[in-house]
């Protein structure tokens, strides 16, 4: 959906009066929590590498937050005119049930626990995780890497950094994060403070320190191994993600992104890596980080505390869908928010996400009904685009974004070709599909409804035709016996929806 509108917009919107003046795009960078004017490594070109899902399972909403915000990122560095190369990992091996480095690889657990194999697993998770990146519009990324696929890469990686940084131990290979200057300074933390968050490991120099190759006990066969310097075995999840955000984009390269509990434990341990296998020093220069930028989403929450997969009702997109919401109700909440704060997860702020979704695609079908859209909107809207590109080149304010929008889609007397090219301009970025989707498409409708919608149709134009005679005796018949059946007839619905499962 609107993929390849967003460059061909931007070409448009370069040769219109429209944006004269664009705004510089500034982030905030995580590792040193300030406001940065991006500066890419490349004249031109924007790399960026978002670590991705560990397919144990299936992906909560609140991990697909990480990937809207990751988005939004990608498509305002396209608007902005840069060629993009955007990497998603899929972590199909080494991610232990304890970011730090502690419990059993959370593959080879479900894979036991289902007594499944662990490539069906992680086949059968990285399906549903890709419908749901549709089902949200997300564009492609360039390359999706895929850890197993790197094994060779990684065990050069570490063979590469052993002998300064790493000592080996009965369990593995691991990484000294003395041997690196501002270790955890991402996190904020410093080495002995990392002490209580890590399970201890004896032998371990330092309590911080991790594993970046796991060798397979003794006796025991592990579905997935490979032969190393260090024994049979396999990488450390953290080891993964510099070996592919390296490989495939090249140190330095601009962004790196996940969510707020990466910047704790995983990107500290990525940076570490980056740093010895880079040979620079401290972290000054924030090329040394292997990527100059870091940047975090903050995550989705339920009222009664963190999100999990494993807690109360899993909420996956596929739950929302079940239950009648348009995914795309769901990156509409996302967007509501900044991607720095924390937003809780309601139903009722979902329900409001899907009317404001609604209305803006109401007013766009209205503007359909009277043409096409034209090439390029014109000075009337230059005004408008400047301060929607503002907003979003502000750290991806993406609520004040809306708001831009919102004015737009309220502006009298325009030429409605031009007011529908301004909003697909700005659609490009946002990614809300509102020249693709449908007002029905939106209509609430649950997975276990009975009654098929062209018979409810049929109902609901009896139910006008007795309204027309004044049979209102017959017209509430008809509703009740509408009602019987799970739909709620909607007269005074300002928005027009005649009806509700
Ligand atoms: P995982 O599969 O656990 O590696 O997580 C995938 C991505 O989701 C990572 O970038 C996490 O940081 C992010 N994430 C995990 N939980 C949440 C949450 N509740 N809200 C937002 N992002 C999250
Ligand atoms: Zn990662």
């Amino acid at each position: 959906m609107g993929e390849g509108s967003g460059v061909d917009l931007l070409a448009a919107l370069r040769k219109s009066p429209a944006m004269t003046d664009p705004a510089p795009l500034r982030l905030f960078n995580s590792l040193t929590r300030q406001l940065e004017e991006f500066q890419p490594v490349h004249p031109g070109e924007a790399r960026v590498y978002s670590c991705g899902p560990t397919v144990y399972n299936y992906p909560h909403i609140g991990n697909m937050r990480a990937y809207v915000f990751a988005d939004i990122l990608g498509r305002t560095l396209s608007f902005k005119g840069y060629r993009l190369t955007h990497v998603i990992n899929i972590t199909d091996v080494g991610h232990l049930t304890d970011d730090a480095d502690a419990g059993e690889d959370k593959m080879e657990k479900m894979a036991a626990e289902k007594a499944q194999s662990i490539w069906d697993i992680a086949q059968h998770y990285t399906q549903a995780y890709w419908a749901d990146i549709r089902a949200l519009n997300i564009r492609q990324p360039a390359q999706w890497t895929i850890a197993t696929e790197y094994v060779p890469q990684m065990i050069e990686f570490a063979r590469r950094i052993a002998d300064k940084h790493c000592y080996e131990l009965d369990s593995g290979l691991y990484f000294d994060v003395s041997t690196v200057a501002d270790y955890g300074r991402l996190a904020r933390t410093r080495t002995e403070e990392g002490e209580g968050r890590i399970e201890a490991v004896d032998g371990k120099r330092n309590a911080a320190d991790f594993a970046i190759w796991r060798k397979t006990p003794p006796g025991e066969k592990r579905q997935m191994e490979w032969d190393s310097p260090w024994g049979r075995g396999a990488p450390g999840w953290h080891l993964e993600c510099s070996v592919m955000s390296g490989e495939v984009l090249g140190f330095p390269f601009d962004i790196h992104t996940g969510g707020i509990d990466h910047r704790e434990i995983h990107h500290p341990n990525e940076i570490a890596q980056n740093q010895a296998f880079c040979c620079t020093n401290g972290l000054d220069l924030p090329a040394n980080s292997g990527a100059r930028v870091w940047m975090h989403n903050n995550f989705l929450v339920e009222r009664s505390g963190k999100m999990s997969k494993s807690a109360g009702e899993f909420l996956r997109l596929q739950l929302l869908i079940d239950k009648g919401y348009h995914p795309l109700a769901y990156r509409m909440m996302c967007l509501q928010a900044h991607y720095r704060s924390e937003l809780e997860f309601s139903w009722d702020g979902l329900g409001a996400a899907l009317v404001r979704l609604k209305r803006l695609v109401m007013a766009v079908a209205q503007l359909k009904e009277r043409g096409d859209a034209a090439p390029a909107p014109g000075p009337r809207f230059a005004a408008f685009l400047e301060r929607f590109d503002a907003a979003i080149s502000d750290d991806l304010n993406t609520s004040v974004a809306l708001t831009v929008l919102d004015e737009v889609i309220a502006l009298k007397k325009v030429d409605p070709g031009e007011k529908l090219a301004a909003i697909a301009a700005m659609d490009a970025v946002m990614g809300l599909g509102l020249l693709e989707i449908e007002r029905a498409d939106l209509r609430i409708r649950p997975k276990a409804a009975t009654i098929a919608e062209v018979e409810i149709d049929a109902i609901l134009a009896q139910r006008k035709a007795a309204r027309a005679d004044k049979d209102f005796a017959r017209s509430d018949a008809l509703r009740d016996e509408l009602a019987g059946r799970g739909v709620e007839v909607m007269d005074g619905d300002p928005l027009g929806w005649e009806w509700k499962l």
